[in-house]
């Protein structure tokens, strides 16, 4: 049966994960056996497949983009508000 493709259930038992990637805020596992990705933030892990978690790279990597665009958006009108 193959996982849904986001979820934030525990990890199955028999799950045997091997970490992909660790940063600062979380960390990233996936099943040897079955594939599913973990990634746990604090008390919190999310279990999704392959696909969702490369869609959930692209949408971050996308707010990441926009959030830097609206602080430099954010520093144009305070540059023209208060000229030196
Ligand atoms: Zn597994």
């Amino acid at each position: 049966m193959k996982n849904p493709p986001f979820t934030t259930t525990k990890p199955r038992a028999a799950c045997r994960l091997r970490t992909l990637a660790a940063g600062h805020i979380c960390v990233v596992q996936q099943c040897e056996d079955c594939g599913c990705v973990s990634i746990h933030m604090g008390p919190t892990t999310v279990r999704l497949d392959e696909g969702a978690l490369a869609s959930l790279t692209e949408t971050l990597t996308a707010a990441v983009r926009a959030t830097r665009e609206a602080a430099d958006d954010i520093a144009s009108l305070r540059s023209v508000q208060q000229p030196s």
